[in-house]
């Protein structure tokens, strides 16, 4: 999963993708399937993340490095086959991200964690030969891709998610989800403190001021909150909901909430989903294998309107 598997937030590589789609990417439908070797260059981070070396892979078994990392291994195939789309797919649309500096992604979380496997696991194998070269299309282009742990109950839009104020394409504009309700991430509640929220505000000049009142002003129509509200000292000031996110860092797990009350010296925050909420859904798609749902029907219901289609230069 994007979040829990190794314990860090995922969220920062997610909000800089769609600026990298590789226009020069041609793309065919996946039935014409020619088969695709592409290199890419890895920039090997170190623990304080300066790039050590740079390793030239092969898109498909540099794949096979990533997958476990992003999703648990021993999930169904189906989903691991949908994952194994999506992060292709990524890979491709970072091509030349770091050109500057000789690599194309890192292998940290600036892009998709990789770690050389020893032996990958047999479904993650699977997953990625069984799809080699697949990746997801709109309109001839690599779709900018996005995916998280779990949404509750519906995926969002990038400009909810970040505040992007161009059009989200028709994938990326968020459905209804019923298959990861039995995600031990469907329901979560958590405290703030009042000191804690007032400093997520980002104004200097309201530390030490008195938050009388905190609530959500505005959501969008797939129940994220977009806008807060917080009354502080005489003042009713709004807050972009993902920079106050943002701030709190893994205080709030989504932005996909349901209730705000007051509770001691802070607010409860009761919601529903881990991570940004754009994209595919991990839990939901878990949960649509499970029902006997192949990857290219995850892959439609996540990301509507897109191609399965495979990179041909
Ligand atoms: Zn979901």
């Amino acid at each position: 999963m994007a979040t829990e598997v190794n314990g860090r937030p995922r969220e920062a590589f997610h909000r800089l993708l769609a600026p990298f789609v590789a226009f020069w990417c041609l793309l065919v439908p996946s039935t014409a399937r020619p088969t695709p070797h592409h290199t890419i260059r890895i920039g090997i981070a170190g623990t304080n993340g300066a790039i050590t070396k740079v390793k030239r892979l092969d898109v498909e078994k540099y794949l096979l490095g990533v997958l476990p990392q992003e999703m648990a291994p021993e999930w169904p195939i189906e989903a691991l086959k949908a994952q194994a789309v999506v992060a292709r797919t990524y890979a491709y649309s970072q091509l030349g991200r770091f050109g500057g500096q000789g690599f194309d992604l890192t292998s940290d979380t600036r892009s998709q964690v990789y770690k050389k496997p020893a032996a990958p696991a047999p479904l993650v194998r699977r997953a990625v030969t069984e799809t080699a070269g697949e990746v997801l299309g709109w309109r001839g282009k690599l779709l900018g891709i996005y995916y998280h742990a779990c949404c509750g109950g519906h995926t969002t839009s990038p400009n909810s998610a970040w505040g992007y104020t161009k059009p989200a394409p028709p994938p990326l504009r968020g459905v209804a989800d019923r298959y990861c309700r039995h995600s031990p991430y469907a329901h979560w509640s958590s405290y703030v403190s009042a000191k804690d929220l007032l400093a997520s505000l980002g104004h200097k000049r309201l530390l030490g001021a008195t938050l009388r009142s905190f609530s959500i002003a505005a959501k969008d129509r797939a129940g994220y909150a977009l806008w807060f509200k917080a009354r502080i000292g005489g003042r009713t000031l709004r807050f972009a909901a993902y920079r106050v996110r943002q701030a709190l860092g893994n205080a709030l797990p989504s932005l996909r909430i349901m209730k705000i009350r007051r509770s001691k010296a802070g607010y409860e925050f009761f919601g529903e989903g881990l991570g940004h909420g754009v994209g595919l859904c991990q839990w939901g798609a878990r949960g649509m294998a499970d029902r006997g749902y192949r990857y290219e029907a995850i892959l439609k219901h996540y990301f509507p309107g897109s191609v399965l289609s495979v990179v041909v230069n």
